[in-house]
């Protein structure tokens, strides 16, 4: 394939880009990583940051002195600018956590606070992150899927009809980590709201993909909870956020209890402090917010819109060379009118998925995904697994786990990197055959 001229080039912007890695037969090359998904590489701008802000640290919300002052104030403007970042309302707070899968663990005890015999609608295309809190918490029900693994937005609205306002909360994911498909966010929030339920959207594979407004025009539309992590925004330091209105979150104990998230104790009383500090207890990950916050200025400058262009000239010239290439299946529809991120996933017919991706990474210096990618159902949904089969592997240790292989783009990434990865699967197909 012919690499063609897609805009938007912006291999420098993050660090590692020129990193050798070795292949199987001793040479060197340059890796590629299409395994953004799972996380993304720091852009530069975050190391220098973090390496500038180093000898200013001191502790958040905990001293008089200067850098602690310092160290407070950027920490509580971080909130402002992930706030910005996704248009939250004055009305919401910005809780900062490890990651998604924390804050939807902190928003599942929130909301399971609140008592009643209520329903989680979660979908059949979820992360177990956006999956298992529900489970655990509350009566949960799983919107269905169509034959290409698109939500079924008909499905969704039979299951709140069937439920009879009994719903709480839908808890659906912005774009799938497994076929990349965005899932539309704004409908389902209208539809959710119908039916007397809010909205939760598990952004982790959204937001540095795309822009996210959390109260656009149409109020009806308006995104209720959002969660995401910086690693997977390329602000590799462990931190994420949890957004929600701040009523929801003053009615329920912290999760993590000490420190921090606290007014005033006795040795007879707690009182908790407000929100967000309630569910910020112990001392907070100040160099992953502030690498987090310094990400989201850095996605901004560069222009969400210019990013979700790009990307998507990056993965439709990807589908595009994929379906070349003998006996590989896609797991997503390769319409050009699909509204994806820039993420797909395939079987090789006749070779192990982990088979694929080791040679990918061994004869090329790919690094891709491969397996079940954390959303089994949703995978063995993909690949037409009976239960029985899926039962059986489960049970049995010597059975190869089914799945498949993935590759995520970052917007570093560029199209002779494409061009690798088909060179390498078309020779693989070759051999095979
Ligand atoms: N949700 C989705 C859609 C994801 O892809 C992931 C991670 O891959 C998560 C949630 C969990 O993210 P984290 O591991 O940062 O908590």
């Amino acid at each position: 394939m012919r690499c063609p001229n897609i805009g938007l080039y912006l291999r420098n912007v993050v660090a590692g880009v020129d990193v050798k890695v070795p292949l199987a037969d001793g040479q060197y090359v340059t890796a590629i990583n299409f395994d953004n998904a799972a996380t993304t590489p720091p852009f530069r701008a975050v190391m220098t940051e973090i390496m500038n802000y180093a000898p200013w640290y001191g502790s958040v919300h905990r001293g008089k002195g200067y850098k602690s002052v310092l160290t407070s104030k950027l920490y509580e403007a971080a909130r402002e600018v992930v706030r910005r970042f996704v248009n939250a309302s004055g009305h919401d707070v910005v809780i900062f956590t490890k990651n998604t899968t924390e804050s939807i663990n902190i928003l599942a005890h929130v909301l399971a606070a609140a008592g009643c015999d209520q329903v989680v609608l979660s979908t059949q295309m979820e992360h177990l992150a956006n999956d298992l809190p529900w489970r655990e918490r509350f009566t949960t029900d799983y919107v269905a899927i169509d034959e290409y693994g698109r939500l079924s937005l008909p499905d969704l609205e039979a299951k709140l009809l069937k439920y009879q306002g009994r719903v709480k909360l839908v808890a659906v994911t912005g774009a799938s980590n497994v076929t990349g498909y965005i899932n539309p966010i704004y409908e389902i929030a209208r539809l959710a709201h119908k039916y007397g339920a809010k909205i939760f959207v598990d952004g982790a594979q959204l937001v540095s993909h795309v822009p996210v407004d959390m109260k656009p025009v149409n109020s009806l539309e308006h995104i209720d909870y959002l969660a995401f992590s910086g690693h997977k925004m390329y602000a590799p330091f462990g931190a994420g956020a949890l957004i929600g209105p701040r009523d929801a979150f003053e009615n329920a104990a912290p999760v993590y209890k000490g420190g921090g998230a606290v007014g005033l104790v006795s040795s007879q009383s707690v009182q908790w402090d407000e929100p967000p500090a309630r569910f910020e207890a112990g001392t907070p990950n100040m160099m992953g917010v502030l690498a987090l916050a310094t990400a989201i200025k850095t996605l901004l400058s560069l222009d969400m819109k210019a990013i979700a262009g790009y990307e998507r000239k990056l993965i439709e010239y990807a589908i595009e060379g994929l379906a070349t290439v003998p006996g590989l299946t896609l797991y997503s529809r390769r319409d050009k009118s699909e509204d994806r991120v820039s993420l797909i996933s395939f079987t090789l017919e006749g070779l192990h998925h982990s088979v694929v991706a080791d040679i990918l990474a061994q004869e090329a210096g790919i690094a891709s995904r491969s397996g079940l990618f954390c959303a089994h159902p949703y995978v063995e949904k993909l690949l037409n697994l009976s239960d029985e089969a899926v039962a059986y592997y489960q049970t049995h240790d010597d059975v190869l786990v089914p799945g498949l292989v993935r590759v995520s783009f970052g917007l570093y990434n560029d199209c002779r990197e494409v061009d690798v990865l088909i060179d390498c699967l078309q020779r693989i197909a070759k051999k095979r055959d």
